[in-house]
């Protein structure tokens, strides 16, 4: 390794220690953390910002120097890149800047927790006002080609644009509609379902993911599972990766794929390998890529019939009420189609709908065209024009996702790209003949073998060009809905 670079690495081992303290705190955040402590949990947020920013500002030059080396191998390349990004981050945006953000963002979570439950909007609409600002601030920073919500969007998925976004939705939504509205006039996926709204023990359903967790082969010495309301993935190095998951003791499908989502984050961040662990490209590459590995496992794998079939005893072995149903019936459970006001229990359909809305959303409201208090009403506009249904409150409607209290926005659009990197990756390979003879380790050999082992030393065009040979391409999504819903060729 080139000797400047190996001093530059030295060096972001410091910054790798704050990532775990921050990792760590961010994590008791949303997990085990007193409500009152969110003010101080902000402010030491925030400090840590600080000295991770004069840290990153320290390697500047000598990051500048080797920028435009010939030498370097894709591994130095890719870390300078990612340091280039970090330091024009923290060298644009002021520290003010970045210490307001950390805290707004974490005393508004605890707000917009108070104020989903008791679906009032007013509650959490100030903190909503302060981050958009902070957002459109961050933006301005940054610069940006076009709109201003691309420097946001960059901040999740590096290179992506509005343009990109717009050329997935366009095929994507309209092919969507068609496979929606022939589902729902056939019937057979979108009909009532017996086992909705059926209650279940959540000690049960916990040794149920347990045994889920023993299936997908993850390793208990570098992982574990706790229990939040909205589930998420955090990986502090290889040996260090985190998921939880949510017990709601009604519609046990939504905590098992809640289970097999963040398992599928855990994957991605469990096998990217151990040599690069302290240093800036471990971790996944970008949001959507790495949704890409959650939804993979989830709907590609956890939804199919194969799969279905394999859990079906665990299933009936720890939820009684189970013991009369069919596999067919199970099966249907699992893929009922049907809009519904909640993100995140949407079926493989509708999903990339509730995408949409957030999208228009945020791109209105960093551009300054809409105003805060107008947003729960466009909400309720865009569900109507998406899905044909209207949130009836607010906790239905516009403070659901957790996302705006925690100051992301250019973030949401990820998730579609997620569904769609995955419909990529289904294509690539016969991993449906993989799930029927449950060989779970050789899928993940494959994924590793396609993604995992690049950590983020590529940025996700130039990887998805890699692997693929092509960028976000909504065809193949919309392919294997059609070949499941529709029986479509
Ligand atoms: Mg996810």
């Amino acid at each position: 390794m080139d000797d400047l670079v190996s001093g530059i690495l030295r060096d972001y081992e410091k910054i790798w220690s704050l990532h775990q303290a921050q990792g760590l705190m961010g994590w008791d955040l949303e997990t085990y953390m007193p409500e009152s402590a969110a003010k101080r949990r902000g402010d030491a947020f925030a400090q840590i910002s600080l000295m991770e920013q004069a840290i990153y500002l320290s390697l500047r030059d000598r990051v500048y120097k080797l920028e435009d080396s010939q030498n370097l191998s894709d591994l130095e390349k890719g870390i300078i890149r990612q340091l280039r990004r970090k330091i024009h981050y923290f060298t644009v945006v002021p520290p003010e800047l970045i210490a307001r953000l950390d805290r707004v963002s974490a005393e508004s979570t605890v707000y917009w927790r108070k104020a989903r439950k008791n679906s009032n909007f007013a509650t959490f609409r100030p903190y909503l006002s302060q981050l958009v600002e902070i957002n459109r601030m961050i933006a301005e920073k940054l610069g940006y080609v076009g709109n201003s919500y691309n420097a946001l969007l960059d901040l999740y998925e590096e290179g992506l644009t509005i343009e990109d976004v717009d050329r997935v939705f366009s095929k994507l939504l309209s092919a969507s509609k068609d496979i929606l509205d022939r589902v729902i006039s056939d019937g057979y996926y979108s009909s009532k379902h017996k086992l909705e709204g059926k209650k279940y023990n959540i000690e049960e359903m916990h040794r149920v993911n347990e045994e889920i967790l023993d299936l997908l082969l993850m390793p208990k010495e570098r992982f574990r599972m706790d229990i939040s309301t909205h589930p998420f993935t955090i990986g502090m190095s290889s040996d260090d990766v985190r998921i939880t998951t949510r017990y709601e003791g009604i519609n046990f499908k939504a905590s098992l794929y809640s289970t097999i989502h963040e398992s599928g984050h855990a994957i991605y961040e469990l096998q990217i390998p151990d040599e690069i662990s302290t240093t800036p490209v471990w971790g996944g590459v970008s949001s959507g890529i790495h949704e890409s590995q959650s939804r993979f496992w989830e709907n590609f794998i956890g939804r199919s019939m194969s799969f279905t079939e394999i859990i079906s005893p665990i299933l009936k072995k720890h939820l009684k009420f189970l013991e009369s149903y069919s596999l067919e019936e199970l099966y249907r459970y699992f893929n009922r189609v049907n809009p519904t006001m909640i993100r995140v229990d949407a079926d493989e359909i509708t999903y990339n709908f509730h995408i949409a809305v957030r999208y228009e959303m945020e791109k209105q409201l960093v551009a300054g065209k809409m105003d805060v208090s107008e947003a729960p009403e466009v909400w309720n506009d865009l569900m109507e024009k998406y899905m044909g249904i209207r949130p009836k409150n607010y906790a239905e409607g516009i403070l659901q996702d957790v996302h705006w209290s925690q100051g992301s926005f250019g973030y949401f659009p990820t998730y579609s790209l997620g569904n769609v990197v995955a419909g990529m990756f289904w294509d690539s390979e016969d991993f449906e003949e993989m799930i029927r003879n449950r060989e779970f380790s050789e899928i993940k050999n494959k994924l590793y073998e396609k993604l995992h082992r690049y950590g983020s030393i590529y940025s996700p065009k130039d990887l998805l060009a890699r692997t693929f040979g092509e960028s976000y391409n909504p065809e193949h999504l919309i392919r294997y809905l059609r070949n499941k819903y529709l029986k479509d060729q």
